[in-house]
């Protein structure tokens, strides 16, 4: 049996051009590409006409279902030989579900490799001209998630809340939907809700839209906004804001 091949690739934030040189190389030479729901066309107009290219983020039901389609899916294709492209959104290993799927090549001794991606937590930022760090602002960041999953009374969302009030960056993905409950969450356990704050919604896509206010205000100002989108808090925005103003 010929043996085949997982490339687990980060596809970038929306952009085509947003993707590695690696990670294209990977597409264009994929027998099988098996994509996360927001790849660009761009980015899949690249494989071989012959390439299966299947849209995992639609095929199958709700979303433990979808996985484990996928995990089948993966190792059935490289089990008959082939080489398959499992295109991420982002990064592969940021909030993608790319460890599991790693464990399941593993424990299917399949062989494969994980090509990173330019994620959304740093892409989003850098669209709306806000650097997460700024020697004259803040030293460090923090990702989390706000999606429904996990509650605030955890020790990341302490870390975060701690990190705030030390006037550094967070950055929440997944929070749209969430995005009332998020702000209120972190004021009244002593945010201060003058923090800068911003949300980018579909970075790097062509209506990728930024909204710029302030904790205790961002989720009146991110009413329409579509997702993907990205909730930035910290004094780093006023540096962004500065620079949109100039
Ligand atoms: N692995 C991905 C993240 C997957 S979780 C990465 O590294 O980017 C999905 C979340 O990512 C979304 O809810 C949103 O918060 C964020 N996201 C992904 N693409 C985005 C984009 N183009 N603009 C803003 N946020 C984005």
């Amino acid at each position: 049996m010929k043996s085949g091949f997982v490339y687990i690739v980060g596809a970038g934030p929306g952009d085509p051009d947003l993707i590695t040189v690696k990670g294209r190389r990977c597409v264009r030479h994929a027998d099988v590409i098996l994509h996360d729901r927001l790849i660009h066309p761009g980015v899949l107009a690249e494989a071989r006409p012959k390439a299966i290219v299947i849209d995992a983020g639609k095929r199958f039901g709700h979303e433990d279902q979808q996985q484990a389609e996928i995990h089948s899916l993966m190792i059935k294709y490289a089990r008959e030989g082939n080489e398959v492209c499992r295109l991420k959104g982002g990064d592969p290993f940021i909030f993608g579900r790319g460890g599991e799927e790693v464990a399941i090549l593993k424990a299917a001794q399949v062989p494969f490799e994980v090509i990173p991606g330019v994620s959304s937590f740093t892409a989003a930022p850098a669209a709306a001209g806000i650097p997460l760090t700024h020697r004259d602002y803040t030293h460090g960041f923090l990702v989390i998630t706000g999606s429904k999953s996990a509650g605030f009374d955890t020790p990341e969302w302490r870390a975060a809340r701690d990190l705030l009030k030390a006037r550094g960056t967070v950055v929440v993905l997944m929070g749209l939907a969430r995005l009332a409950a998020i702000t209120e969450s972190l004021t009244s356990n002593g945010c201060d809700p003058h923090t800068p704050a911003a949300i980018v919604s579909r970075a790097t896509w062509p209506d990728e839209q930024v909204r710029i206010g302030t904790l205790g205000k961002i989720h009146t100002q991110a009413t329409g906004l579509s997702s993907p989108a990205i909730l930035v808090l910290g004094n780093v925005i006023a540096f962004g804001r500065d620079m949109h103003s100039t």
